[in-house]
């Protein structure tokens, strides 16, 4: 099986370490078809792109897409934050439209918007460890929220669903809109093994992605794929590899 696309690289606009250019060359000698440049949302304190910056990656890809026409297809994507727990993100719809795919995932280093977000983004989301029902409580919100995203806005992918917060795999694949995609990250372990077994009947679509954030990693899923494997999934149901 072979990877043909990878729709999430980090540039040093965020705290990658290379250019828009370098990526897309990189997915070029490996010969992916379509490479995405899916750079954090406006909202993270530490890594996020400003709008204004996410317009310059814009113009850089246009100019890419010239140069290289014909040899690969360059996307511009978002991996936008999940900023409280009803769903909602840090870029509005409006902006959404500039680019050709919005994702969404959780991460540290945002203000979360709403009370409960504040309680369950603090350090006190490490409490969990103390209390079974605690850490169930913390599963269901993080699920329904992941959910809530992709009723809210034109989702391709839920990145890393897992990560920062764990999420019940097989409700968010029951429940969520069946337009979004869940992602396996290579960088981060998530969609896991287990939870990749819990939704391997699932009638959603996966797409894997390496998360690169430098050049070499682009294209790079090799765990991702043994986690599939070691689940034994289908990987007709990843729409971006193939066999
Ligand atoms: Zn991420
Ligand atoms: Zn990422």
């Amino acid at each position: 099986m072979r990877l043909i696309g990878d729709y999430h690289t980090h540039t040093v606009y965020s705290h990658g370490k290379s250019t828009v250019r370098e990526n897309v060359i990189e997915a070029m000698n490996k010969g992916l078809k379509t490479i995405a440049i899916a750079e954090h949302g406006p909202g993270h304190v530490f890594y996020g792109v400003s709008f204004d910056n996410l317009m310059k990656i814009k113009n850089e890809i246009e100019d890419l897409r010239e140069e290289f026409k014909g040899k690969i297809e360059i996307l511009m994507g978002l991996e936008a934050n999940i900023m409280d727990f009803k769903g909602n993100l840090d870029i509005t719809k409006d902006q959404a439209k500039e680019l050709d795919f919005l994702a969404c995932g959780y991460h540290n280093g945002i203000i979360p918007k709403d009370g409960l977000g504040k309680i369950l983004f603090s350090p006190l989301r490490y409490a969990k460890k103390l209390s079974t029902s605690l850490e169930k409580k913390m599963i269901e919100y993080a699920t329904d929220s992941m959910i809530e995203a992709t009723y809210k806005y034109d989702l391709k992918f839920l990145t890393h669903p897992g990560a920062k917060f764990y999420v019940d795999a097989n409700r968010l694949a029951k429940d969520m809109n069946k337009n979004t995609m869940l992602e396996i990250n290579n960088k981060h372990g998530y969609l896991d093994v287990d939870q990749l077994r819990l939704v391997k009947d699932a009638d959603i679509k996966f797409i894997i992605n390496s998360d690169a954030h430098k050049q070499e990693n682009v294209g790079n899923v090799s765990k991702a794929l043994d986690r599939i494997v070691e689940a034994g999934f289908d990987i007709s149901k990843v729409v971006n590899l193939e066999y």
